[in-house]
């Protein structure tokens, strides 16, 4: 029997990220590396192959005019004009009369020759001691990825596509990608590949875009054009949803907005248990301009700024002033609120053009963070000196990422120290008495949280690692993510331990780790002893909730009970029966 519609509703599977509902047309992204293909030209055909160049140039020349009188349209001249310098490469003589010799001389295809001549270009540029001229590298890249797009007649990639909203569908996508997005266009994003706490999934919850990963062969089952329909909720995609869905799915949403809404109303209590305890609860930012939203939510300040993104999607590291601009003005906005600003942590998924990193077979294990910081300490200082100097305009501390140990935490302590004396020779202002803490996201930092406790204010636990080291599993990869369980018991004894240490010193542990976020934990990491939980804006309304349905007795008594228990799944189990015992709704 054939069927009835002439395009029935299917549905794809994958693991929810992003919480929301979207729907609209799917614009598929492919981003995969252009490798320029290597042949030889017979004589004959030499003018044919630098036809396709020339048929190459002209319509990466018409796509260049299009897309910068879109940006004219929409956002002003003054950025369209950053385009006039991609034409100009596009005309460059130079380059183009190397490329033409080359192929001639070599009797080899034009994407070889063009790969290398503009990768050549690139590199001359991007090594100059001068900003514009560097920044003309990134043009050149830009420019010739382009190109090479249309001389294998491939898709357009992200920055020079749609106009209309669209529901984004990728093999995957970099926090740079991400970066790039603009918020009224992209209604969601559904992922082939990637986790909850990869960076862009963390990215997509703070930009409140629905986020649904692991959805395998996404990017051959759905077209652009098609309508879909993403739920990050339940991890779903629905290409060409029937009416009936539709409509069930009009439900669903007008629901959930009566949740959101009850929950919008909680932006002015405290965040207290029923016993009465202060739990702090702070927001997680990853752009200056988040501010906004961690105001709406209802946090108290934020525990983590990740100041990575900071550095994303730039050919320059950016200035001691700039970054004091950018601290400075988080900083003003939130006062008297705390803001604790983590110092740079790349490395694993946050790669960054500006600094130039060598490749690394293991970049999550590899010369990242606090450990490049160390080494690098003109890029560490400068970073430290503008916390330092906005530490006056509001309430500032400070945390270092990736510690593995207290020698590190000693060495950038005295660098810290340094920072601190030259400003007062050079009578800037700082607060002397800036709060300093450790992240807590190595099981060996964990271990020897009774020596770094000594040296530092406060912990904060960064969950998201600490499961990915302690339990060896690739916090990005969704073919092992059921491996990634924050609720096994190693984490658990981590998570005590700290605490432990934090205690007998005095001082005070929070959890900004995506562990945070999730309400179906609320108890368990309130039975531990966590003080302060910093979770993503969007969640933080769900935890305040959480927060002010549980007792803390309740909470320890299930610390009690999971101690005893030999698997995450157990573990999980009681907590979630503590949750849905409490706030049923939130689930
Ligand atoms: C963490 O690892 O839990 C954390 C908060 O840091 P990030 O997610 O930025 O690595
Ligand atoms: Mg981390």
């Amino acid at each position: 029997m054939s069927d009835p519609t002439p395009t029935p509703e299917k549905r794809f599977h994958g693991a929810p990220v992003s919480p929301g509902i979207s729907k609209g047309i799917a614009w598929v992204y492919h981003h995969e590396e252009l490798v320029a293909p290597h042949y030889s030209v017979k004589l004959e055909r030499v003018e044919e192959e630098l036809r396709r160049f020339e048929d190459a140039l002209l319509l990466t020349r018409g796509q260049i005019q299009q897309l910068q009188n879109r940006i004219a349209g929409s956002i002003g001249t003054e950025d369209a004009a950053v385009f006039d310098a991609h034409l100009l490469l596009v005309e460059d003589r130079m380059l183009i009369d190397e490329v033409v010799r080359s192929v001639k001389r070599d009797l080899v295809n034009v994407e070889s020759v063009f790969a290398q001549v503009a990768g050549k270009y690139a590199k001359t540029l991007g090594e100059i001691d001068d900003p514009y001229l560097r920044e003309r590298a990134v043009d050149i890249q830009d420019v010739s990825r382009r190109v090479m797009h249309n001389l294998l007649g491939r898709q357009q990639d992200l920055e020079s596509h749609v106009t209309e909203p669209h529901v984004i569908i990728a093999h995957n996508l970099t926090p740079s990608d991400t970066a790039q997005f603009d918020r009224d266009l992209v209604l969601g994003m559904g992922m082939e590949i990637g986790s909850r706490t990869s960076h862009t999934a963390i990215m997509a919850r703070s930009l409140k875009i629905p986020g649904v990963v692991g959805l395998h062969n996404i990017t051959d089952e759905v077209a652009t054009g098609d309508y879909v329909l993403l739920d990050g909720y339940k991890g779903l995609l629905i290409r060409n949803p029937s009416e009936a869905t539709l409509k069930e799915y009009a439900f669903i949403e007008s629901e959930r907005n009566q949740v959101e809404k009850q929950l919008g109303s909680l932006r002015e209590t405290e965040c207290k248990t029923l016993d009465g305890t202060h739990i702090v609860l702070s927001a997680n930012i990853e752009m200056p301009d988040d501010v906004h939203l961690v105001k709406e939510s209802g946090a108290e300040g934020v525990g983590l700024f990740r100041t990575e993104f900071f550095y994303l999607n730039r050919t320059e590291l950016p200035s001691e002033d700039a970054q004091y601009e950018a601290y400075r003005n988080v900083a003003e906005n939130l006062a008297p609120a705390p803001v604790i600003i983590r110092t740079l942590d790349l490395g694993g998924d946050k790669q960054m053009s500006a600094l130039n990193l060598p490749e690394e077979l293991n970049p999550f294990l590899g010369w990242r963070a606090i450990r490049y910081c160390l080494e690098e300490v003109d890029v560490f200082k400068a970073q430290i000196r503008a916390i330092l100097r906005a530490s006056v305009r509001g309430n500032v501390r400070m945390m270092y990422p990736m510690i593995s140990g207290v020698e590190e935490v000693r060495r950038a302590n005295l660098i810290l120290e340094e920072c601190k004396s030259e400003l007062r020779n050079e009578n800037k202002p700082f607060d002397e008495h800036i709060e300093v803490g450790a992240m807590i996201e190595i099981p060996s930092a964990a271990i020897s949280s009774d020596l770094i406790a000594r040296e530092v204010d406060f912990f904060s636990i960064g969950t998201n690692d600490l499961i990915q080291y302690t339990i060896a599993v690739d916090r990005l990869n969704a073919r092992i993510a059921h491996l990634y369980q924050p609720t096994h018991p190693a984490i658990l004894r981590l998570i005590r331990t700290t605490v432990e240490s934090a205690r007998a010193h005095g001082i005070w542990v929070g959890v900004c780790g995506e562990m945070a976020g999730e309400v179906v934990l609320t108890p368990l990491l309130l039975g531990l002893g966590v003080s302060e939980l910093s979770a993503g804006s969007a969640m933080v309304p769900r935890v305040k909730r959480a927060v002010q349905s549980l007792d803390l007795a309740v909470c320890r008594r299930l610390i009690e009970e999971v101690s005893l228990m030999d698997s995450a799944e157990k573990i999980y189990a009681a907590c979630d029966s503590v949750a849905r015992a409490h706030y049923l709704d939130l689930l």
